[in-house]
């Protein structure tokens, strides 16, 4: 979080105030680091160094143009899982020679567009799928390279709601059906099924489930090379946990020394689709505290972001760090109070964090909700017709609009009346 830091009591992006942006463009408002998300990327790209990665950003952690266009220019391909992220990815002037698309819903149509983009890989996630790419490509008359996303079966320490290579989560397939896919693949005549692919979760901190599966799948290439089936692309997906509050996630290096060894002895193409930990430590949403409003046993800052804007303290009961975009002193005779920070949306999950101490919080007060640079705007919505803020991406001393507010007019843009 070396890029959102304090001076003079009061909290900067790089070399911009905070409050200065939240006074110029308002707020509910989104702050970016460019030089973070740069930072993050660049040290997985250089931990795995030694396999030479294709680096696959994945877009659904913050799917912004500008965003996009950054790590695009820096090298990375992208990890795409709708035909909606396809357009932004092409609109950001991906290759699509570097796009991997997984998802276990791609509607033939969003398949016949993303064969016709010419992307690198689908990553796909069933026997019916695998069915549907093949009469697809056959209808263009074009032969189209898969991997296969395997269910590694292997439980990953995180939220219920964030794992997914554990055989009661809906993604991937089976070892024992991939198998027999691999084995029958003369019967796929359009597609060329040449890789493996596993991503067992979001948020996790420790390297060992990630090994465990690598492991799994090391194996089971080396299975299918005893069968005569010789892969090019081993993609062992994204997952890697941030620090949010007293976390100690293996960092890019470590994870590279635990894993980097296994994949160079593979001589398989590697593929790496980060997404929190390139996004996550490079945002912040920041609020205004509207009103405060002390009830019995509790006070409440009710700010001018709600669960629309940031849905994952209601959604995974995250937790976020808030902290106060400009710092109060401290009064030895106790000035510090506790406070749930609450939205205006009419639900009861609605709030950004529960029992937080603040030196005493006013009404007009500006909060940063931290590490909300991934999966924050990009699951923003407009619950309770609130228009979704603006972002702001800053490089050095200078900031820029990168999504303008929405207005009242876009609210009904699309409908009918
Ligand atoms: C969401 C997703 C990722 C990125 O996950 P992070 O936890 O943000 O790194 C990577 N691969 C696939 C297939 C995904 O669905």
């Amino acid at each position: 979080m070396h890029d959102f830091k304090y001076k003079n009591s009061r909290l900067y992006c790089e070399s911009v105030s905070i409050a200065e942006l939240a006074e110029k463009y308002g707020t509910p408002l989104y702050v970016y680091s460019r030089r973070t998300f740069l930072d993050h990327y660049r040290k997985l790209r250089d931990a795995f160094k030694s396999v030479k990665p294709l680096i696959c950003y994945s877009v659904k952690a913050n799917s912004n143009l500008s965003i996009l266009k950054l790590l695009v220019a820096e090298g990375a391909g992208l990890d795409i899982v709708s035909g909606g992220e396809l357009f932004r990815a092409l609109k950001a002037g991906a290759s699509p020679r570097k796009i991997v698309y997984a998802s276990v819903g791609k509607t033939a149509k969003e398949i016949e567009y993303a064969v016709k983009s010419n992307i690198l890989l689908f990553n796909a996630e069933s026997l019916s799928e695998i069915r549907m790419i093949n009469n697809v490509a056959g209808r263009l008359g074009r032969k189209q390279a898969i991997a296969l996303r395997v269910n590694p079966n292997v439980k990953a320490k995180t939220h219920k709601y964030i794992t997914t290579g554990h055989k009661q989560n809906k993604f991937g397939i089976d070892i024992k059906t991939a198998k027999n896919i691999f084995l029958n693949r003369k019967d796929f005549a359009n597609l060329d099924i040449c890789g493996i692919h596993i991503h067992i979760g979001s948020q996790i901190i420790d390297a060992r489930p990630f090994v465990k599966a690598i492991k799994k799948m090391i194996g089971f290439a080396a299975l299918l090379k005893s069968r005569g089936i010789i892969l090019r692309y081993f993609n062992i997906g994204g997952g890697l946990g941030i620090i949010y509050s007293g976390e100690r996630p293996q960092t890019a290096g470590e994870y590279a020394r635990a894993v980097a060894p296994l994949l160079k002895k593979l001589k398989m193409n590697v593929i790496l689709e980060p997404g929190r930990f390139i996004a996550g430590n490079a945002g912040v949403l920041v609020t205004k505290v509207t009103y405060i409003k002390e009830s019995p046993g509790k006070n409440f800052a009710i700010v001018d972001a709600a669960m629309n804007d940031l849905v994952r303290p209601s959604l995974y009961e995250a937790y976020h760090e808030i902290l106060p975009v400009k710092t109060r002193a401290y009064s030895s005779t106790g000035n510090i109070r506790t406070y749930d920070i609450v939205g205006p949306v009419c639900e009861s999950g609605d709030f950004l964090g529960k029992d937080r101490k603040f030196i005493n919080l006013e009404e007009g007060d500006y909060l940063a909700v931290m590490s909300a640079g991934a999966y924050g705007y990009s699951m923003a919505g407009n619950y309770n017709s609130r228009p979704r803020p603006a972002e702001v991406l800053v490089n050095g001393s200078r900031a820029g609009i990168i999504s303008r507010r929405e207005t009242y007019k876009d609210l009904i843009r699309q409908e009918v009346s």
